[in-house]
């Protein structure tokens, strides 16, 4: 999978994440083709799963990230914290959701699956690991902070904290 911006960031570290990147989620299930997802309408063709037209005849099938959804199994974490965050909580909110509107654009199984108060800040889970990883990065570009990342092996789940 094709990681947004990559070459911007250290190597290690990017190597790390796509290395292990395996979505259990994909595997599980081999797609009849044409399929469409009857909660969010995303059609799998051609091997994968794009944002176009109803096919005729089209069979139904949960897509991946409404599967993940359903189960309440987030594959990415972010953590958003800090006394900046509280001051400027709707504008990065914005950024957040415009973030997720252009990664989901172009690789629709990546979704914010919730958005809440959490601790002192905000807890925004993902359902691909990529979504969380770039969300914090924007919110990290457009206001620096500090930025961490933990992988969990066992879980294959991201979890990125942002605090300023
Ligand atoms: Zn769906």
């Amino acid at each position: 999978m094709k990681l947004n911006g990559a070459g911007k960031r250290p190597v290690r570290r990017d190597r790390l994440i796509r290395e292990r990147n395996h979505d259990t989620y994909m595997a599980r299930s081999k797609y009849r083709e044409p399929t469409v997802c009857p909660d969010c309408g995303v059609v799998y063709h051609k091997g994968r799963w794009q944002w176009i037209a109803r096919p005729e005849g089209a069979h139904e099938t949960l897509c991946p990230a409404c599967q993940r959804m359903h189960d309440r199994y987030p594959g990415g974490f972010l953590t958003l914290s800090g006394e900046f965050l509280a001051k400027h909580h709707d504008e990065i909110v914005h950024l957040a959701r415009n973030v997720e509107e252009r990664e989901k654009s172009q690789h629709p199984l990546q979704r914010i699956m919730a958005l809440e108060p959490h601790d002192d800040g905000i807890l925004i889970t993902t359902t691909q690991m990529e979504m969380a990883r770039a969300i914090g990065d924007a919110v990290h570009h457009a206001y620096q902070g500090e930025l961490d990342y933990r992988y969990t092996d066992e879980a294959n789940i991201l979890r990125v904290s942002w605090r300023r």
